[in-house]
């Protein structure tokens, strides 16, 4: 009998997985199989109100070619981001800052701007400036936290008002904890390949060219258009909406894939879950990596998205929004101004905002509905004095959001990984957890894990 593989996780992990089995194996059946009554996970668009109102992510890094390619596949055009809108502020003690020129992954790379900018004291401009003296700290084989190799390289005030929104935020993590190797592993190469950072990153620096395409892309009817072309695209899939996986056994040449009272006889696996769910599934057949999984952890998250009447709250159109350093009186983390950096197209007039809460270490997931509305309410009123109410406006809730990537990652998945290869060569890891969290990072390891399945 000819038994299928299969997926388990509808997110974009696990239908990039779907569409590399479905052109690795073209004679086997693909089943995939999804918990909820949708497939998208974390990339949820609301258009209902003719608006493109992203619920998780709002873009695709162009750089790393994975996800373009994977879209370009389907036949989707992208979207770049609004030319004229570039960087956004950051929003300290009631004022709003524009981030200073030449800063690149929070590292400030032009000492004039840096000076210039009111966003830093000059006790906090002057310990920045000890990046140029300061010895390496970083071994070769050692991972450090970001945070304590940003805090000796450029001290607490660079770190705590710039690098940490700007960095930790694609995390919701704690830049004292996130590990550098798995997150900006070329600043560890900077710190020893060059006399300092800044000067480092400087050389680096390629030169600028004049109509620059944008980093980021999406596409005109926002992130789930990608996930609905990779539904049309994938007609030899088989997709199993409502159908949770409880677990999976070792049989003598394949997987027995358990659900409920139901059993599947598999080739072979993709588990394409987030590590908790992956960890509670492979418990029996693999308990110490199964452990590893468990452990990683994963804050709650909140997204706010909110649609204003043409001239009701005055967001300016030159940015993208603005990053909250942590601060008494403001839990929101940042905000975007969606109809500035998105011109979708077809879409009425008005002013989209999304605003984004949680961090690690606090629950904003503790606040029901109409709590987080009020706090939002009262924050966005706060920055823009005068702002009338929206028209339309919704709260998106992430229970156990983004993978944290601590200190000691990415060894810990490379052990992860050999250690299933080695013991279990029919199922295969993918998701945000392994190798990174962003759209691209996720397809690159589907595909991966694809070419891993025995
Ligand atoms: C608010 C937010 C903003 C973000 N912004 C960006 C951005 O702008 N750009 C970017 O590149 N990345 C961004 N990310 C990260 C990115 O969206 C995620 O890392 C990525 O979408 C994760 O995809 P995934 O398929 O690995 O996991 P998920 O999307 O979590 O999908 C996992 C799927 O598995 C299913 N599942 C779970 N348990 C079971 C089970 N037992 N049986 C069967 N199915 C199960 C779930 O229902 C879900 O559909 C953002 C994330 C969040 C939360």
């Amino acid at each position: 009998m000819n038994r299928p593989y299969v997926v388990v996780g509808g997110g974009i992990s696990g239908l990039a997985a779907a569409h590399a089995l479905m052109d690795k194996f073209p004679k086997s059946e693909v089943v995939l199989l999804e918990a909820s009554h949708r497939v998208g996970g974390k990339i949820l668009t609301d258009r209902s109100h003719g608006y493109v109102l992203e619920g998780g992510p709002d873009s695709i890094l162009r750089r790393k070619p994975e996800a373009m390619d994977l879209s370009q596949q389907v036949g989707l055009t992208p979207l770049g981001t609004n030319p004229s809108a570039r960087g956004a502020f950051i929003y300290y003690r009631q004022k709003f800052f524009p981030i200073p020129a030449g800063v690149q992954a929070g590292i400030p790379t032009d000492i004039k701007a840096l000076l210039a900018s009111r966003l830093l004291s000059w006790p906090g401009k002057f310990r920045a400036g000890f990046d140029f003296f300061l010895p390496a700290m970083t071994k070769p084989d050692q991972d450090v936290a970001l945070g304590r190799f940003l805090r000796y390289r450029f001290g607490d005030e660079v770190v705590d008002r710039l690098a940490a929104p700007m960095l930790s935020g694609i995390y919701a993590g704690d830049i004292d904890q996130m590990s550098m190797e798995a997150t900006f592993p070329q600043f560890k190469q900077l710190e020893r390949e060059g006399r300092s950072v800044v000067l480092e990153s400087r050389r680096r620096q390629r030169p600028r060219t004049p109509n620059p395409e944008s980093l980021f892309v999406s596409f005109p009817g926002g992130l789930e258009s990608l996930i609905e072309a990779l539904v049309a695209y994938m007609t030899r899939v088989e997709l199993r909406y409502q159908t949770p996986v409880d677990r999976l056994e070792p049989t003598a040449d394949g997987v027995r894939v358990m659900i409920g009272n139901q059993q599947i006889e598999a080739q072979g696996v993709v588990l394409a879950v987030p590590a908790f769910e992956a960890g509670r599934m492979i418990q029996e057949m693999s308990p110490m990596t199964a452990n590893v999984l468990e452990e990683i952890t994963y804050p709650n998250l909140a997204v706010i998205g909110a649609v204003y009447a043409p001239g009701s709250i005055p967001i300016p159109d030159h940015k993208t929004g603005f990053l909250v350093p942590h601060q008494p009186g403001m839990r929101m983390t940042a905000a975007t101004y969606v109809s500035s950096k998105w011109h979708y197209p077809g879409v009425p007039d008005g002013h989209v905002v999304r605003a984004f809460y949680g961090r690690s270490g606090e629950d904003v997931l503790k606040l029901s509905d109409n709590e987080l509305l009020d706090l939002y309410h009262r924050e966005i009123a706060s920055t823009f004095p005068g702002v009338d109410g929206p028209l339309y406006q919704r709260v998106f809730r992430h229970t156990r959001a983004i993978p944290q990537y601590q200190v000691g990652h990415v060894r810990k998945m490379q052990a992860v990984l050999s250690q299933m290869r080695h013991e279990s060569p029919q199922v295969a890891l993918a998701g945000a957890y392994v190798e990174g969290v962003g759209i691209p990072d996720c397809v690159r390891r589907a595909r991966q894990a694809v070419q891993e399945l025995g």
